[in-house]
């Protein structure tokens, strides 16, 4: 039988966590501080910066959003965020995306301070974390991918683990993550061949593709356990989302795996809010 992994109920987990986190700062005269810089009208962007407020709201988090528009310049964005970064009230900085047009991604995330980047997005977080040292933030989303494996118990050393994308966001510092827990890690992605038969191999199946139902029984090793991080909105008007795995096709194949929506989105606002407290007692220390 195929479990359904109840990512609500982890992400409640890691609140509880993070709220007594947060009340032993606020013992020791700290509130930690999130700030967040938008720049679009995006409707998921704006769902998400509203979830992040109501989460940071119920664990006493501070939430700055700064809204500069969907037409804000290159130079607005980067002085603000380069502005929080040496700002001592702030803590923990994001960049939600999209980013206006013109606006190189890279280069809005270089100004946030890897002390502050809770979602790491700065390069230099995700290459600090590929060489193993201290001090950088995973994105919010690999570390839920890793916190629901801790969960679940889940044995990753020497076990061979598939991640399918190889996004910044969620394919690369998934596997890094992996990678640290000692996993045998293979990276799929739009060219690779036979993608069926390598996610064949794995115990643990990662997917981070946003193709909806790319993923069914014949790419599932019976027993394995599956992350399906892709949200992709389907339904037209009427709305809804789905993730890259036919769930049906696998269910009696898979372990356990996570639903879409319920599995790995929940826990990544809450990794989110996890890194900000973080960030608030490093900077303090
Ligand atoms: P992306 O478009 O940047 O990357 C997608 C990756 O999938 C690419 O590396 C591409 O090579 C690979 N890919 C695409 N089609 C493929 C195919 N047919 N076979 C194999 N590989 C294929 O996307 P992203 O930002 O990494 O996000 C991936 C998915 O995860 C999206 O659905 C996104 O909405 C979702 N997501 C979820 C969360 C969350 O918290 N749950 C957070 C971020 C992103």
């Amino acid at each position: 039988m195929t479990r359904i992994i109840d990512g609500k109920a982890i992400a409640a987990a890691v609140g509880d966590r993070v709220r007594e986190d947060v009340a032993a700062l606020a013992a020791a005269g700290l509130t930690p501080v999130l700030a967040v810089v938008v720049a679009t009208d995006d409707p998921g962007a704006t769902w998400y910066v509203r979830a992040i407020g109501a989460a940071a709201r119920r664990l006493g988090i501070g939430c700055h959003v700064h809204d500069l528009g969907p037409a804000a310049s290159a130079a607005a964005i980067t002085g603000l965020l380069a502005e929080l970064s040496s700002d001592g009230r702030v803590h923990g900085i994001i960049c939600q995306t999209p980013l206006p047009p013109a606006v190189p991604p890279g280069l809005a995330a270089q100004q946030i301070a890897p002390i502050k980047d809770v979602d790491g997005a700065n390069p230099q977080s995700l290459g600090m974390l590929a060489a193993g040292m201290p001090g950088a933030f995973p994105t919010a989303t690999a570390a839920a991918v890793a916190e629901i494996l801790d969960h679940e118990g889940a044995v990753l050393e020497g076990r061979r683990a598939v991640v399918v994308g190889r996004s910044t966001v969620v394919g690369k510092p998934t596997a890094l993550l992996l990678l640290a827990r000692n996993a045998t890690v293979t990276i799929c992605h739009s060219r690779t061949e036979d993608l069926a038969g390598v996610c064949r191999e794995a115990d643990i199946l990662v997917e981070a593709a946003g193709r909806p139902k790319l993923i069914g029984a014949a790419h599932v090793r019976p027993g394995a356990l599956v992350i399906d991080v892709g949200i992709s909105s389907v339904g037209g008007t009427t709305g809804g989302v789905a993730g890259d795995v036919d769930t049906g096709t696998v269910t009696g194949i898979a372990a356990a795996v996570t639903p879409v929506p319920g599995g790995v989105g929940p826990v990544t606002t809450m990794q989110l809010m996890r890194h900000t407290a973080d960030a608030a007692r490093d900077l303090a220390g």
